[in-house]
Parts: structure tokens; sequence; C-alpha cells
């Protein structure tokens, strides 16, 4: 991972995107001259960082930051190296929300750390509670005034969260509410982990999975993406095994190839919801840019480098990708690898037409697929009363606001 310099993880320098409180779209999906997965070809080169503003001017990020970087922060500061242990600690492992609760810090350590540095704790704005299946929505606020979401869910293993990665999303899939609007900025690692600490700081037991299938595009906020990784794995912080994380990406091919070389054992999710390239282009923009069969090909790459199966998501979609026909070309397209297919119902965005797959034709499609040895699974519906579709509750709320 890239080591942050002291001046890069300054907080609230210039907003490239967005002014402080600002809830303008930045790029819009598909504008040109920055068409969805630019920014995926130099994976990192977007991501907002430290460099957005992110609420208090010139403070620093610490909560973006490693044990190693925290450490030579301090001894910039006159600290002994276990004080960035103490401080790592309260961050990750306590996840206290402001330096007064850091009780073992001296004092004026403390007094040092609200004038010259930032922790980055989300609001949640609004929070629903499904009363189907218990999984719970959450819309935080961040601290320049634009909304994410997240939502925890209950398994039998287990509570997962599922936290966005940018504000709205530049890739423009036809059927998703996260890129209505456009991208507003990306997450720093910050606001990725308080996400979880959030959650975890709300929830009776361990978050012990975390998946990044929330609003925006993974990959087009890569080095904060794996600076999150790498924080919220850390054994000195939250501790999540590897294994146990999630990366959903369109499917942004140099991005998938720079991260199968982490040395991370993280699952990769591939949203494909089509079979062919050319129905794929009728659904998501990006498809344009990375051809199906490059996708594929990063994909089986990921998996030899990793040793990590790669889940492919298709979502159904009534009329669109459901028929017996696109899952024998599904079938034929990945079987007899051993591949694993996750196929989630649509979930009906009021902004636009499509609808969910009848029930039929999704165990149907699931038949057809098995035929070809592929392992298929059907995602629960998890609170469909709640807003399920990602994007949904971000735009009520600024709907009813603004
Ligand atoms: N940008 C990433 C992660 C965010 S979306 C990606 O594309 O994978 C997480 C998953 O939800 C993706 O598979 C996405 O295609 C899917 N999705 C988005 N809107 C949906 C909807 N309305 N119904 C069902 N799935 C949806």
């Amino acid at each position: 991972m890239e080591k942050k310099t002291q001046e890069s993880m300054k907080i609230g320098r210039e907003a490239e995107n967005a002014a402080p409180g600002s809830n303008t779209p930045g790029r819009q999906p598909g504008e040109k001259g920055e068409e969805p997965g630019q920014a995926g070809q130099q994976p990192g080169k977007e991501a907002a960082g430290p460099e957005q503003a992110v609420g208090e001017t010139h403070k620093t990020d610490v909560k973006s930051m490693t044990l190693p970087e925290l450490e030579s922060w301090l001894s910039g500061m006159g600290e002994k190296p276990f004080r960035a242990k103490q401080l790592f600690d309260w961050i990750h492992n306590k996840q206290a929300s402001s330096f007064s609760d850091m009780t073992n810090l001296s004092k004026a350590l403390r007094e040092k750390l609200e004038k010259e540095a930032g922790l980055v704790v989300l609001k949640a704005a609004k929070v629903e509670t499904s009363g189907i299946d218990g999984t719970r929505k959450y819309l935080f606020e961040t601290e320049d005034g634009n909304f994410i979401e997240s939502v925890r869910m209950t398994y039998s293993y287990g509570m997962s969260a599922c936290i966005s990665s940018q504000i709205g999303c530049a890739m423009g899939c036809r059927f998703c509410a996260s890129t209505i609007g456009g991208v507003v900025r990306s997450l720093t690692a910050a606001e990725m982990l308080d996400q979880v600490y959030r959650i975890q700081a709300d929830s009776p037991a361990r978050v012990s999975h975390v998946v990044v299938m929330g609003m925006g595009e993974p990959f087009d906020n890569y080095d904060e993406l794996v600076r999150f990784l790498h924080l919220v794995t850390a054994k000195e912080g939250m501790g999540l095994s590897a294994r146990n994380l999630t990366v959903s990406t369109c499917g942004i091919v140099p991005g998938i190839r720079r991260f199968a070389k982490e040395g991370m054992p993280v699952t990769l999710a591939l949203s494909l919801h089509a079979s062919s390239q050319k129905a794929r282009e009728e659904m998501m923009p990006i498809a344009r840019k990375y051809p199906l069969d490059e996708v594929l090909d990063a994909c089986r790459y990921y998996f030899r480098e990793t040793g990590r199966r790669v889940t492919y998501e298709y979502s159904m979609v009534n009329g669109v990708n459901d028929s017996p026909e696109n899952a024998e070309e599904l079938g034929r397209l990945l079987g007899h690898q051993g591949a694993h297919v996750n196929l989630i119902p649509m979930n009906p965005v009021r902004e636009k037409t499509w609808r969910q797959s009848p029930k039929e034709a999704i165990s149907r499609f699931k038949m057809e697929l098995e035929n070809y040895g592929i392992n298929v699974t059907i995602r629960r519906e998890m609170g469909r009363d709640i807003d399920g579709a990602c994007g949904q509750l971000r735009k009520r709320y600024t709907n009813q606001i603004l």
C-alpha cells in the first residue's frame, strides 16, 4: 500500500468535485470526457482521499492512517511510539467517537489531537429496520453534508455490513438508483471504516463480514478502498478476516488485475447481469469500455492469483435477461469452471422502468444453470420493505429535504 505523507493525510483541503455542504453531483453517468471506468484505467487516480473536503479544515485524518503512519505523525509531535498504539487501539479497536473518550492519553495530547486531528465520525440521519427480517438500513451524513447508505444484515453466521465506497456513482447501470445524479465524490478510508464502526456500535453481536456493495464503484476509488481493507483487517484494530470481506465491481478490468496482486484473500464479486456483450452493453455502460471476454479473463486471473473463487452477480430483470435462452448462454459462458452465480431478484427502483423477474422465472433460470455444473444461489431479498435497492433511501431522503 502506498504510504501517505503527513501532508497528504490532511483533511479538508480543497475539494475537487464538491464544495462542503453541497449535494451537487459531479460526474454524471456516461458524461463525455469522463466516461465510466476512466478512473479505473488508472485505479486510484480519482480517489477522494484526504484531498477532498471532509468537514473541518486542515486537520489530519488520523482514522485513515496505518499504525506506522500514526507513529511517524505522532513522533513529529514529540510523542513516543507507544502513544500511536494507544491511539490506534482507541480508533479501531474500541472505536471511540471522540478524543475526549481516550482516557489513557494525557490531557495535553488529547487537547493537541482535538486541535490538529479529525476523527471522521458519521452521523446517522435515518435508520430503518425491516419488519420482515430485521435488516437495518442506515443513511449516514458525512461531515461535508452528503449522504451515503449502509445496510446491516443478520445471517446465521453473524452480522454483515454492506457499505458504500462513493457518494453516488458514475457507472450509469440502468437498473441502479445510486447512479441517478452521478458521482459527487469518493469516500476516504475513514468514511468507509466508520460505516462499519457505527453499525458495530449499534449491533448486539459482532459484525464479522463486510461487503463493499453499497453506493459507488470501489475500483473507481482504488487507493482508499485498499487502505480501508488493510485497516479493517489490522489485528490491532477490528481484525476482520480478509476471507470475510467481499468487494463488488461492475467490471473495471485494470482494477481487478491490480487487486489480484494486493495479496489479500478478499472475495471478488463481479456484477455480470448479462450473458452476452451486446446485452451487457444495454444494461451497463461500462461494458462498452471493458468487453465481457476481457472482464471474464480478468476474473479468471483473480482466481489464479488469489485462490479465491469469483462470485458472479446476476440481477434478474423481467423480460430483459431472464429467458431460458439467456440461461443457456450464461451456462455456456461460465459452465464447467466451478463458477458461483448469485441471482439477485431485481429490486424495483421508482425512477426506472425495469421490474423484477417472476419467482418462477428465477427458479427455472437457476435449474438451467445448474445443468451446466454451475453453483447457483438466489439472494434473499433482505429489507424489501425499507427501500432495499441501494441508493433509494438516499434518493427519497434528499428529495424530501432539498
Ligand atoms: N459498483 C459495484 C458495487 C455496488 S452495486 C458493482 O457494480 O458491483 C452492488 C450490486 O447490486 C451490483 O451487482 C449491482 O449491479 C446490484 N444492483 C444495483 N441496483 C440493483 C437493483 N435495483 N436491483 C438488484 N440489484 C441491483
